[in-house]
């Protein structure tokens, strides 16, 4: 409802790649428990949005409030502490290491203030550590990954390894979840198996944002969609709302 918190206030953001408004004026506010679709043409900058959102690029002008926190002042890995967690357009598993230690990698983040502990000696610290492989068979079992647990990545299907790198995700515990065109490559089954696990993960009660170009998951899945074009917000509300308004048609119509 309208009185639930505010995880997300976007505030007029601007952001320049030397002359190109990637981001011209973005605002936006996405409140707890929702999922929020997040789409546009190629190059709208919806990716550039998540990268500002997780504090890897600094707004030109403007300001981010993430969880209560100026995500223009507060470095990435902090967001990512204080849970903020995303996945990548391109997968980003670790190839050398099991499934379950890719998760592991995860939840080791939300666990240890110690930063120099996981850069030292990452693995050995990890292998050891009976509750947090405890947790991240958590996360498999979750994805219906626990089978696969001892595998590499590269052995899995290409839909299983962008369900790793969700588990991953959630392993930090998150709030907020960036999903990057988590749907990419996916068959049918999967993107069913997909929408499932995105409406499991906002039942426990996390805030979700996803960028996606499937328009039936987008439809079937979000509670408010946000429409960018060339850097601003064309749309912003209902799913079947957004669908019928003139200037989100035009837009991809000439994409
Ligand atoms: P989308 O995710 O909607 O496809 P992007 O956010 O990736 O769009 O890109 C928006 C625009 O910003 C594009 O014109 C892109 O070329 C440009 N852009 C994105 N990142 C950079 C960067 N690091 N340096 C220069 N230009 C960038």
């Amino acid at each position: 409802g309208s009185e639930s918190t505010v995880v997300l206030q976007v505030n007029d953001v601007v952001k320049s790649f030397k002359g190109l408004r990637a981001l011209d004026g973005v605002s936006m506010t996405v409140r707890e428990g929702e999922i929020r679709g997040l789409v546009g043409p190629n190059g709208s900058g919806k990716t550039t949005l998540f990268n500002v959102l997780s504090g890897i690029h600094p707004p030109t002008s403007g300001t981010v409030e993430v969880l209560g926190m100026r995500s223009t002042t507060t470095p990435s890995y902090r967001l990512s502490l204080r849970g903020v967690a995303r996945t990548f357009q391109n997968l980003r598993l670790f190839s050398l290491l099991s499934v379950r230690e890719n998760v592991m990698m995860g939840v080791d983040r939300t666990r240890s203030r110690w930063t120099w502990r996981y850069i030292l000696a990452p693995l050995s610290v990890l292998r050891g550590d009976r509750s947090i492989r405890h947790e991240a068979d958590e996360m498999l079992e979750r994805q219906g990954l626990l089978e696969m647990a001892g595998a590499f990545p590269s052995e899995l299907s290409y839909g299983a390894q962008r369900r790793v790198e969700i588990a991953r995700a959630m392993a930090t515990r998150p709030k907020l979840l960036l999903l990057d065109e988590p749907a990419a490559g996916l068959n049918g089954d999967e993107v069913n198996q997909l929408k499932a696990i995105v409406q499991d993960i906002r039942a426990q009660g996390v805030t979700v944002i996803i960028i996606e170009h499937n328009m039936g998951l987008v439809m079937s899945l979000c509670d408010r969609v946000t429409v960018l074009s060339t850097g601003k917000v064309i749309a912003d509300g209902l799913p079947e709302d957004v669908a019928k308004s003139p200037e989100v048609i035009e837009a991809y119509l000439g994409d």
